[in-house]
């Protein structure tokens, strides 16, 4: 069933935000990209998404300027995320921690280090152990329990990011 047209003045920044990230693919593209995944071979290859979806997908959030075009080596474009997009990670950040407590028996898939000090950094990204407010850029994605690790048909990128790496850092 469609929404409404008619918001009340309450729910629309919520509805207008659904609107951006509501659709499946969209909030694993931005999870990816906070990973370090920049190429658009490499979404590809790691989140098993069809290229024209992914296309669709990315020009819709350049558009919203959640993402940023960017010249990558060679001639190849890169996608980054602008300063509205990393402001997406605390939801990313919050839906994960919600599977993880509900759908994953086998524990956390990652866990999240204060880089340099190695205080876990929860949901609230305050380290537990200094206290800090930790930024993406100072923050370690290492990984937890629940993580498989990646058999080599997974490719590339999910062997890169079953390693303990910064966020943001690029991939390749
Ligand atoms: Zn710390």
């Amino acid at each position: 069933m469609a929404l409404p047209r008619e918001y009340t003045n309450q729910a629309c920044s919520m509805v207008r935000a659904l609107e951006i990230v509501g659709e499946r693919w969209t909030l694993l593209i931005v999870r990816d990209a906070v990973f370090g995944v920049r190429r658009f071979s490499d979404f590809v290859e790691h989140l098993g998404i069809p290229r024209a979806v992914l296309t669709e997908r990315l020009e819709f959030l350049i558009g919203e300027g959640v993402l940023a075009r960017v010249p990558g080596p060679g001639k190849r474009s890169e996608y980054e995320l602008t300063a509205k997009g990393r402001g997406l990670w605390p939801v990313v950040r919050a839906l994960s921690a919600w599977g993880d407590e509900h759908y994953a028996p086998g524990g956390r898939r990652r866990v999240f280090v204060h880089a340099g000090c190695d205080g876990e950094v929860p949901q609230s990204g305050t380290c537990l152990r200094c206290g800090a407010e930790v930024t993406l850029a100072e923050t370690v994605m290492t990984p937890g329990p629940g993580l498989t690790p990646p058999s080599p048909e997974e490719g590339q990128v999910s062997a890169v990011l079953a390693r303990p790496r910064p966020l943001l850092q690029p991939v390749h």
